[in-house]
């Protein structure tokens, strides 16, 4: 008997973290998906963080669970609420709401009464030791490090010790809280971690209360602890702290979050280190940290990326254990997939030459209704002023046309978009030899809607010299000039490596209905690409900033 495979189901594709968190489902370990998006509010989001946030949210979202924003601020000296304001930002311009907003300091007392159990329990103790001294005797991989000579001290003075750090009496540096494991264990994490440094700044939230500040691995799983996160995803070069998180966890007998791991975004052509970010800003390299050429969200979204592109991309990048160098040209390819769609369309000539219509009545103005997106015929439309002077871009006329140029030519018929058909009779040259104009004449039979359907080749851009309106283009490409920015060599500048010709300035003229565009979103040059209104534009001078080209032969896998 031949067996029956229609109900056998086609294996379903899941990542390595659903199909954890199926598991975990399924066998009772969890009720419910809760995770958290934990920045350090010392830097701007940037596209690396955008995964993160769509991994995090994503995975609630898909689980029925829930996600928490939890600002790791545990480096006062590095912090600010500027950049908290950024982040929430830039967390809902990305399409995502946080079920809380935490603050790892809001667990500044309770992580403090976890230290004093921990040193009452034998288990931490305060060292006198130089921060060179400590790194020192932690031994390498193969040698074991030696235990620093106030290791035993009893609990009583070690409580007392770590009563005065908190109280201030001690300068930074001069002493730290320490876990008590060993020395000797052949994961250098634990060799004694450390749990409190001294640090007499004044932090963005908390003031001036504390004067010792939890480090790193002794705070973030407690913070996942408290939150009853049942999920923890980070990036991959956290791998080496999950057994001290684990052990955390273990030894304070708390609520036992787990630790995952996934590969960092590295992108083409540009670099994701806030430090370096920050280095572009402070040495003015780049206008702010949302210059339309940082890989920052605020830079992005004023380079006219939508948000929804931006999810689409993480959507499609999917979620890995090895590091990748992801193709910044896939996200380019889903920018305009999602303006195509969407984009409002108008005529811009960037590098004009002037066409007199000889046979045009002078003075006449004929206004042609033109859709706003062709992909909506019936939709809305704009108006478009057509004259007997227009500009069209020098890239469309040739005087020496091979065959198969199909633009305008001397002697040589071209569809000016929208509207009629244009014969090219005479070229007009300046003393140097440059064309500056081209007398033509156009054909009324050839009236879009009263006219008679006449077929030619080309279709130009134009716009009417009398209403041109003149804007400044701000054309960016690559913030480097190396791909994979990653891999130059450790004696070589990052900043050498910058690209002289990522923004170049213009002036291009445009139809008038585009200073009046409300979309709110990259509009398309027809022809040529897509451009955003910028907050730099004024009554007198508006400003458009490239988001795009309009195609690409780059096609995804
Ligand atoms: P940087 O090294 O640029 O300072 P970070 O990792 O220290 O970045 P955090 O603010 O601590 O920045 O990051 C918040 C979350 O975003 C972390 O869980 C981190 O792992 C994740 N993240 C940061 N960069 C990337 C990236 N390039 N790809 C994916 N996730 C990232
Ligand atoms: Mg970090």
């Amino acid at each position: 008997m031949e067996e029956n495979n229609s109900n056998i189901q086609e294996p379903r594709k899941l990542n390595f973290l659903e199909e954890i968190i199926e598991a975990d489902l399924a066998e009772g370990k969890v009720d419910s998906v809760m995770t958290r998006f934990p920045p350090e509010p010392n830097g701007y989001l940037h596209l690396g963080h955008a995964k993160s946030i769509c991994i995090n949210f994503g995975l609630a979202q898909k689980y029925g669970g829930k996600t928490n924003l939890r600002f790791d601020d545990t480096n006062p000296t590095k912090e600010d609420t500027e950049y908290v304001d950024s982040i929430k930002e830039d967390i809902k311009w990305l399409g995502f709401d946080w079920e809380n907003e935490f603050y790892a300091s809001d667990y500044f007392d309770q992580l403090y009464d976890w230290a004093e159990q921990m040193i009452k329990e034998g288990l931490a103790y305060v060292d006198d030791q130089t921060q060179e001294e400590i790194s020192k005797g932690r031994g390498s991989v193969d040698k074991p490090g030696v235990e620093s000579p106030y290791r035993n001290r009893s609990v009583e003075e070690n409580l007392q010790l770590f009563r005065d750090m908190k109280a201030g009496k001690y300068a930074d540096g001069e002493k730290v809280l320490r876990a008590k494991i060993d020395m000797a264990h052949p994961n250098m994490m634990f060799r004694d971690p450390l749990l409190y440094r001294i640090k007499h700044a004044n932090h963005h939230r908390t003031g001036d209360k504390w004067c010792i500040y939890p480090m790193y691995d002794y705070t973030h799983g407690q913070c996942d602890s408290i939150e009853h996160i049942t999920h923890s995803i980070c990036t991959l070069e956290f791998d080496v702290h999950r057994p001290l998180y684990d052990w955390f966890i273990k030894t304070l007998r708390i609520y036992p979050s787990h630790q995952y791991e996934f590969a960092r975004l590295n992108l083409t052509y540009t670099l994701m280190s806030k430090r370096k970010l920050l280095e572009l800003v402070q040495k003015n390299y780049v206008s702010g940290w949302d210059d339309p050429r940082m890989p920052t969200l605020c830079g992005v979204r004023r380079r006219g990326y939508p948000a929804a592109a931006l999810r689409m991309f993480c959507e499609k990048i999917g979620v890995s254990k090895r590091d990748q160098l992801m193709d910044i040209q896939l996200l380019e390819w889903c920018v305009r997939q999602e303006l195509n769609a969407k984009s409002n369309r108008y005529m811009v000539v960037q590098d004009p030459i002037k066409v007199t219509l000889t046979n045009w009545e002078p003075g006449k103005v004929e206004w042609f209704d033109c859709p706003l997106n062709p992909a909506e015929p019936e939709g809305a439309t704009r108006k478009v002023p057509f004259t007997g002077e227009l500009l069209i871009d020098r890239a469309d006329f040739m005087e020496d046309a091979p065959k198969k140029f199909f633009r305008l030519k001397p002697d040589g018929e071209v569809r000016l978009k929208y509207t009629y058909i244009i014969k090219c009779n005479e070229v007009i040259k300046d003393a140097e030899g440059n064309v500056v104009e081209l007398k033509c004449t156009y054909d009324p039979s050839t009236h879009p809607v009263t006219g008679e359907w006449r077929s030619v080749k080309g279709t130009i851009h134009w716009v009417s010299t009398e209403h041109a309106k003149p804007i400044e283009l701000r054309n960016y490409d690559r913030l480097f000039t190396e791909a994979d920015m990653n891999s130059i060599p450790a004696d070589r500048d990052y900043k050498e490596f910058l690209n002289p010709e990522s923004l170049v300035v213009s002036t291009a003229y445009a139809e008038p209905a585009l200073i009046e565009d409300k979309s709110g979103i990259a509009v398309q040059f027809e022809r040529t690409g897509y451009y955003i209104i910028d907050k730099d534009s004024t009554a007198e001078k508006v400003v458009f900033n490239k988001t795009t080209s309009l195609k690409d032969s780059y096609r995804p896998e």
